[in-house]
């Protein structure tokens, strides 16, 4: 039994006050204890979510780890040594705005989920086509090949100890959702991928859905037979969205 995770990506967003507010009423919210519940905020914010979270069930990820653990020369990074000492247990690795944006490759994305793990960082493997490659009818060749790239450099085990999230690139903040059955389908594919692999290790892992997920779409989502939660971005920023979608997962 897979239990539900739902993760809050906060991007580059927030000021200290915001910040504070947010903590404040994401303490207010019911969160169904069958849930496991995380947020991502800018690493520069890490701290104060860690003091404004504490005793609470809530927990604290980081948006990027460097591709190196420990310490050293690498201006303007910080390792996972580093992210776990501020407090974060989590890491997301390969977001398609880092993939698309800033040009990391599948090299540097598998690099990141070794050195999260390497830290007991549990890695969010983010994967996910474009518009075009859905138009072209890629993509599951596009997941796939993704997916396969870290799977071949950290072998299957590695994922009894990470977490998979499949995001449409072109329903990432774009009020476009893929339908339930579009999701199904890529996470079906996913979890036969590892299940090739090792059947064990498929079973457990779980696979989140991330692109513009709400509070009024998050249940249907949900109900898919391979989707063990979300990863949240815009509607994360709001406490009463984000804790109803926490509560459609508990359901
Ligand atoms: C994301 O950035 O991971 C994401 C899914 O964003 P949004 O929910 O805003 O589409």
């Amino acid at each position: 039994m897979r239990r539900p995770l739902v993760a809050g990506n906060w991007k580059m967003n927030g000021t200290r006050a915001s910040v504070a507010e947010l903590i404040e009423s994401l303490g207010q919210q019911s969160i169904p204890a069958s849930v496991e519940v995380v947020v991502f905020p800018a690493s520069l914010h890490v701290a104060q979510v860690v003091a404004g979270l504490q005793g609470t069930s809530i927990g604290i990820g980081a948006q990027d780890c460097a591709v190196q653990v420990g310490f050293g020369a690498l201006t303007g990074e910080e390792s996972g040594t580093q992210l776990a000492d501020a407090g974060c247990r989590w890491v997301l690795v390969g977001h398609s705005e880092r993939r698309l944006v800033l040009g990391e490759s599948d090299k540097v994305v598998s690099a990141k989920f070794k050195a999260a793990l390497e830290c007991d960082m549990v890695p969010v493997l983010c994967l996910g086509e474009t518009l075009e490659q859905r138009q072209a009818g890629q993509t599951l060749e596009v997941v796939s090949a993704q997916l396969g790239h870290v799977l071949a450099d950290a072998g299957v085990d590695a994922f009894e100890r990470a977490v998979v999230a499949y995001e449409p690139v072109w329903a990432i903040g774009t009020g476009l959702t893929a339908t339930s059955q579009q999701a199904q389908e890529v996470h079906e594919a996913i979890r036969a991928q590892l299940a090739r692999e090792s059947e064990r290790v498929a079973a457990d892992v779980r696979i989140l859905y991330g692109g513009s997920v709400k509070a009024e779409n998050s249940a249907e989502l949900f109900e898919m037979a391979d989707v063990d939660g979300a990863l949240v971005g815009g509607a994360s920023l709001k406490a009463n969205d984000f804790g109803a979608i926490c509560r459609a997962a508990g359901i």
